[in-house]
């Protein structure tokens, strides 16, 4: 029986990883709808290799050159956010949700509207809308399967455990590609710099998120968002080889690791194949080659994202959204080259205190309206500061 699916964000470093594995096993899978943004050329061909119903770009002037690419083919072509909630809302048995930020949030809230699966590597929908997305999957019935890696770890050393006997979620990190940079260099880390990563190949924004621990901060929300579990029970450890993915402790003691090769096709392919295991073209590890594991603990003084967001998740309400936001303006400005690397996580500090003073940010979040309002409001704010930032010298 052939399975339906959709993959938002289908030109991506997640997207291309989940074709490849579809490509593998292609008479398995029928495919609805892929989504890009201006890798169009990617988009159109993908379209056609897989025969998808239809290709969306997010982006309305990218149309008339998606037309053109799948011009005389059967692909349906459309374009902007509009396109893509539409085309959430078509039927397909499995839906990947790998848009790169906030800009994830609603075409996965659709498609769980459904009652279907939701692979979830939109980290960023979970620290925005974490108490939305996961009521609307149980109203709808849906599941949402997570696929970074620390998640999919955690997920697979609970199965068959109980919740209520974890005593803590460790989620490690490699540190990035400035991990054992000085406080004074890091001042001055460019953007290609940043995007030296040592161990995974990911897209540009997560992998410069990776640098300043920016994406360690929002996979200890992300925890705590989809697991349920207290924010005083949930850390993170470097682990410089990135093979321990995540590590569950029980209130007997066991301290359950999930261990794999660093490539996303295993987080994917489990949750493409849950509940069951299938073999994966992913490399077996051989730990007497490897011969030793490293571990220490998390620098915040030189990472203050760390610390931001044990902030965030002891405030709760709309303070991951805030962060996520703020998050967002200060990498656009990071790469821009408008602020300092460090800049960033003063930037997100500097938003999250400006917002607290506007909006009452423990709140419970009640609607995706009030998110999205929440979310413009702090990149209003954000970019007000940036320029504050950009004027103060390095
Ligand atoms: P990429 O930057 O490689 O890909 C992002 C995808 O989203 C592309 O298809 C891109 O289109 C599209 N896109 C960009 N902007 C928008 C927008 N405004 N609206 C709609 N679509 C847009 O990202 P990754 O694949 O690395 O990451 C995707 C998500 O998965 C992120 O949330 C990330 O945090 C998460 N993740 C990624 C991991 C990884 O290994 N890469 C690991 C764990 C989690 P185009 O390229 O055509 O412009
Ligand atoms: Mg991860």
């Amino acid at each position: 029986m052939t399975r339906s699916v959709s993959i938002f964000g289908a030109t991506g470093s997640i997207g291309q990883n989940t074709l490849d594995l579809i490509r593998r096993d292609r008479a398995s899978y029928r495919i609805v709808a892929l989504t890009g943004g201006r890798n169009i050329s990617q988009l159109a061909q993908d379209a056609i290799e897989f025969g998808a119903e239809i290709a969306v770009t997010c982006f309305e002037d990218a149309l008339p050159d998606l037309r053109r690419a799948l011009a005389g083919t059967s692909v349906q072509v459309a374009a902007g956010p509009e396109a893509l909630i539409e085309a959430a809302d078509r039927p397909a048995d499995w839906t990947m949700s790998a848009i790169v930020g906030a800009a994830g949030l609603a075409p996965g809230f659709h498609a769980l509207r459904h009652g279907r699966t939701l692979a979830l590597a939109n980290k960023e929908s979970l620290v925005t809308a974490g108490p939305l997305l996961m009521a609307e999957a149980r109203a709808h019935g849906a599941r949402i399967l997570p696929v970074d890696s620390e998640h999919s770890a955690v997920f697979q050393a609970l199965v068959g455990e109980d919740i209520a006997a974890v005593e803590q979620v460790i989620i490690t990190a490699s540190g990035g590609a400035l991990r054992d940079w000085p406080a004074e260099r890091l001042a001055k880390a460019t953007v290609k710099d940043a995007l030296a990563h040592p161990n995974w190949d990911m897209g540009q924004r997560i992998t410069i998120d990776s640098a300043s621990m920016f994406n360690k901060a929002l996979e200890l929300i992300e925890t705590r968002e989809f697991f349920g579990v207290a924010p005083e029970k949930i850390g993170a450890l470097i682990h410089p080889q990135s093979l321990v993915h995540a590590l569950v402790g029980f209130q007997d003691g066991a301290l359950m690791a999930h261990i794999g090769p660093h490539d996303m096709r295993h987080a994917i392919g489990y949750a493409l194949n849950w509940p069951e295991r299938q073999n994966l073209p992913v490399e077996r590890l051989n730990l007497a080659d490897i011969g030793s594991l490293d571990f220490a603990k998390p620098d915040e003084t030189r990472f203050p994202a760390l610390r931001l967001a044990r902030d965030v998740m002891q405030i709760g309400g709309h303070a991951g959204t805030v962060f996520n936001a703020a998050k967002e303006v200060a990498l656009d400005h990071f790469i821009a080259g408008d602020i300092a690397f460090t800049g960033m996580s003063a930037l997100v500090e500097d938003t999250l205190d400006a917002i607290s003073h506007e909006i009452r940010l423990h709140d419970a979040i009640n609607s995706l309206e009030t998110v999205l309002e929440t979310d413009h409001l702090t990149r209003v704010r954000a970019n007000q500061l940036a320029k504050t930032l950009q004027e103060t010298p390095v």
